[in-house]
């Protein structure tokens, strides 16, 4: 067994752009004996989740649920509708662009990598420009990632469809969500997206352990044609056995359990009113970082992340020093830099179960830190935090006084 040596009172503050933390509702319901994963009990449970996932992709297709962290989502996506070979477009908006791509060649896939320098989301014009190049139509995909975790920017998937139809090329779309979902808007039918990959552990509030393939009907056409092999990844089978509400293999039970209640807990408070919560929190954190005069990583006003900022760190000084400086003294964890950003930006988780105080609690621990390891600022970050939520209307705490003052 782990020992801890030095107990620390109160809650950790777990403020990295995932895992986030997971609400104690999420916590009892996982928190049950573990059932026969054949059994009438568990199908109610399947068919539970089943009946309501479609919702927070705002899908009516069917989603995949799969038993892996989010890179499991990405190998089924590919794995599923390409052939060795194939040549898949993707945009280079960080270090997750960075792995998809990576992974794609393992695969034996030939991505073609579209440069971007980490602070902006993917170019939708030079898409759009290489596409309109392939008249003979050998890209097969076009793989973005939604929220960049690495950099907190957002591309424009609206735009990126938008660019494919202009060039009226028959490449599929494929959406990494895996730091947006069920925290910044996302669309996979209005948007016209064929697959959509997202995991359970970020705006979904549970641990690590699900991801999710969201497969539009072009997106299975595909599959019936695709030659990369795949034996656990494939969507007839777990799409056929899903009917019933079971899956083809032992499915992770407790997860599911958990999975649950977090659907009931967003479906409760209703999407629009997650995606409002997420906005107002990143517009306070952004105020907070440009009160104490430091930068925001993303350059483009217009793709800044909600569920989390990545801030960069004033030349000469260290990023992890001062994430262990944070750690040790106020017990938060903040999100590290990643590949080339290391050492030079920190980022601030502030999706999932997240709420003003704990979005004032994660920023004062910032101002603290960064007044202890002596990183050149102004003070007044979280005044300019909390000045920005009173002074933006909070939906969520409108539509919970209206419902108690409606007549029963
Ligand atoms: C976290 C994350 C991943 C990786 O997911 P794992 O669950 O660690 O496999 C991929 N893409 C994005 C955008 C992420 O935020």
């Amino acid at each position: 067994m782990i020992r801890y040596d030095n107990h620390s009172a109160g809650r950790h503050f777990l403020q990295i752009p995932g895992p986030t933390n997971v609400p104690d509702r999420v916590l009892r319901a996982i928190d049950h004996p573990t059932i026969d994963h054949r059994g009438p009990e568990f199908a109610q449970l399947g068919l539970s989740i089943l009946g309501r996932i479609g919702s927070i992709f705002d899908t009516r297709e069917p989603v995949v649920i799969y038993t892996a962290s989010g890179t499991g989502a990405w190998e089924a996506a590919l794995v599923n509708t390409l052939s060795p070979g194939d040549r898949v477009l993707m945009a280079e908006t960080g270090h997750f662009a960075l792995l998809w791509k990576r992974l794609a060649e393992r695969l034996g896939l030939q991505p073609e990598f579209l440069p971007g320098d980490w602070r902006h989301g993917a170019n939708v014009d030079a898409i759009h420009a290489r596409l309109a190049d392939d008249r003979e139509h050998a890209i097969k995909a076009v793989c973005v990632v939604h929220n960049e975790t690495s950099t907190g920017v957002v591309s424009n998937i609206p735009g990126v469809r938008q660019a494919i139809d202009r060039a009226s090329h028959p490449a599929l779309l494929m959406v990494d969500t895996i730091s947006s979902l069920g925290s910044i808007e996302y669309r996979h039918d209005a948007w016209g997206v064929d697959v959509t990959v997202a995991g359970s552990q970020k705006g979904l509030m549970l641990p690590p352990g699900l991801s999710f393939n969201a497969v539009s009907a072009k997106a299975r056409a595909a599959s019936k044609q695709s030659k990369l092999p795949r034996a656990y990844w494939g969507w007839d089978e777990i799409i056929e056995s899903n009917r019933k509400g079971y899956w083809p293999w032992t499915p992770a039970t407790n997860l599911l359990y958990g999975l649950d209640a977090a659907l009931d807990q967003l479906l409760e408070e209703g999407m629009p009113n997650v995606f409002a919560r997420h906005a107002r929190h990143g517009n306070a954190t952004r105020a907070a970082v440009r009160a104490w005069g430091l930068e925001i990583l993303c350059a483009n006003p217009d793709e800044y992340s909600n569920s989390l900022t990545a801030v960069l760190m004033p030349e000469g000084h260290d990023a992890d020093a001062f994430r262990k400086l944070v750690l040790e003294r106020f017990d938060m964890s903040l999100g590290t830099g990643l590949s080339k950003l290391a050492g030079k930006v920190f980022r601030i988780g502030h999706l999932g179960d997240f709420n003003d105080l704990t979005l004032m609690g994660t920023l004062a621990g910032v101002e603290m830190g960064l007044a202890l390891a002596k990183v050149p600022h102004r003070k007044g970050g979280v005044d300019a935090a909390m000045g920005s939520l009173v002074g933006s209307p909070d939906e969520v705490a409108a539509k919970r006084r209206a419902v108690a003052a409606a007549p029963a």
